[in-house]
């Protein structure tokens, strides 16, 4: 498996479309995919429709952390039937995933910075889940280091797994299901009969059916929006870089206020700031900007402001075009995979604070170099919900901690879809939040 995917490679899915199905799900990273995946387990007829390649965006391009540490309280559940569901798909497509309980750290020099982890032990440990604070000398026994970490925060039952390989086999997982899925398909838009979901237009066809899942990632905002649903979701670029394989010094992932590691399966690091990141202006931020405005309170520091992206065609680009015809090429075929430059400032800081705090180790080589578009919301929680068109569904805005999530977020979607009890209480995950005029409840940075 080659990373970054790219648009370029061969496609691994390119089953035949079909006239009909029961639900088609627009977007192949993890959202899409598992969702798809439990909807067949549970006797549905699925399509799974990709524009560009599986996992091509957002899901293959993360640190890979699996995180129950640190959730906003409603996902947390989620999150930890995510991690059994975890274990399972483990158990069932070996080693290659990736996935190992490795532990995750929040460190920090700032004294005031462990109140806040101990309220979280206390509310992990409500939930069954065990985190503790580690002292300085315990993090030094964890975590042989050079820096003023005071000390921090660890769930030992987190874990880890290689995103690039992990997503892709999952979709083949999905497959054998019984998935129909197709790489290179975008849907262009809905197909409604009265009002209702009838199918949906594909660059390669219609296909009929009675339920749609929008899991589009950084697209979904736009998707929607031609058909005159309002979503407030914003982007922003995340970078990360790899290291040439190097020595050991911890199997656990950690991230401080400058930066974030994780060991990978070929032995080197995945490097990455820990919070700062980038934001390009559009039409949407405008026009979502008071949302916007809690978040903007607590991270503007961290966050630099472009005034354009770096490509046509952007999801909230100034000129990408918000309104289409069904028999005409649509944005999303004309991005088939969004793969922004990755800001070379930030991962030269990130490797000097990697080389001070582990000088043992010698400066690191960095091998390769990327960057993702994160879709967030005003809370930076997803939705996960039916939306105001019968028969259409969302599942979107995972903002920044999807990957770990996504078997659970899969597992519930199929659950809403088929009318199961979804087994969590999916209010804070509701699509009417941000229009009937609740007070904007911001969601945990990590
Ligand atoms: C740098 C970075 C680091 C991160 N680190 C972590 C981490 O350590 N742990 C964690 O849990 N999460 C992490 N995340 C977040 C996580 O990767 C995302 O939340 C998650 O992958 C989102 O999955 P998704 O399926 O919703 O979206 P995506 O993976 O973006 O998938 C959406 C797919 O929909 C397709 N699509 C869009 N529109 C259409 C259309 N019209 N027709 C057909 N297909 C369409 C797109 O091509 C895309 O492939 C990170 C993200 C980034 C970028």
């Amino acid at each position: 498996m080659q990373f970054p995917i790219r648009a370029t490679d061969a496609p691994r899915f390119s089953a035949a479309l079909p006239e009909a199905c029961d639900v088609v799900v627009v977007g192949a990273g993890v959202a899409g995919v598992m969702s798809a995946y439990y909807l067949a387990k549970a006797g549905r007829r699925v399509v799974l429709l990709e524009k560009g390649r599986v996992a091509g965006e957002q899901s293959s391009r993360n640190w890979g952390w699996i995180r129950q540490q640190g959730r906003d309280p409603a996902e947390l559940p989620i999150m930890m039937e995510a991690m059994r569901l975890w274990e399972g798909l483990a158990d069932e497509l070996g080693p290659d995933l990736g996935f190992a309980r490795c532990g995750v750290a929040y460190l920090s020099d700032r004294p005031g910075a462990m109140d806040g982890f101990e309220a979280w032990v206390t509310l992990a440990r409500a939930h069954g889940l065990e985190s503790h604070l580690l002292g300085r000398a315990q993090l030094a026994a964890a975590v042989p280091h050079r820096t003023n970490w005071v000390g921090g925060l660890i769930t030992p039952s987190d874990a880890r797994a290689e995103p690039f390989v992990a997503v892709p086999m999952l979709a083949g997982l999905a497959e054998k299901a019984g998935v129909t899925i197709i790489e290179g398909c975008a849907v262009r838009a809905l197909d409604l009969a009265a009002g209702k979901v009838a199918g949906v237009v594909t660059e390669k066809g219609r296909i009929r059916a009675g339920q749609v899942l929008v899991a589009a990632g950084a697209w979904s905002s736009l998707f929607l929006r031609r058909h005159g649903l309002a979503l407030p979701q914003l982007l922003v670029r995340s970078s990360v870089a790899q290291t040439a394989p190097m020595p050991e010094i911890t199997q656990i992932s950690a991230v401080d206020d400058v930066f974030a590691w994780r060991r990978r399966l070929d032995g080197g690091y995945t490097l990455a700031p820990g919070t700062s990141h980038d934001f390009y202006l559009g039409p949407d931020a405008l026009r979502h900007f008071l949302k916007y405005v809690p978040q903007m309170r607590r991270d503007l520091s961290k966050t630099a402001i472009h005034p354009r992206a770096p490509a046509a065609g952007w999801p909230d680009g100034w000129f990408t075009s918000r309104h289409w015809a069904e028999d005409r090429e649509s944005p999303f075929e004309r991005m088939r995979v969004l793969d922004p430059p990755p800001n070379r400032i930030y991962l030269n800081n990130v490797t000097r604070a990697f080389a001070r705090a582990f000088p043992s180790l010698g400066a690191p080589k960095l091998i390769r170099s990327w960057a993702g578009m994160i879709d967030v919301l005003p809370d930076t929680v997803p939705v996960l919900d039916a939306a105001p068109i019968a028969g259409l569904y969302v599942a979107t805005g995972l903002s920044g901690h999807g990957f770990g999530i996504g078997p659970g977020v899969g597992r519930v979607m199929a659950a809403l879809m088929t009318g199961a009890p979804p087994g969590h209480d999916l209010t804070r995950f509701r699509w009417k939040r941000f229009t009937d005029g609740s007070k904007i409840d911001l969601g945990p940075t990590f």
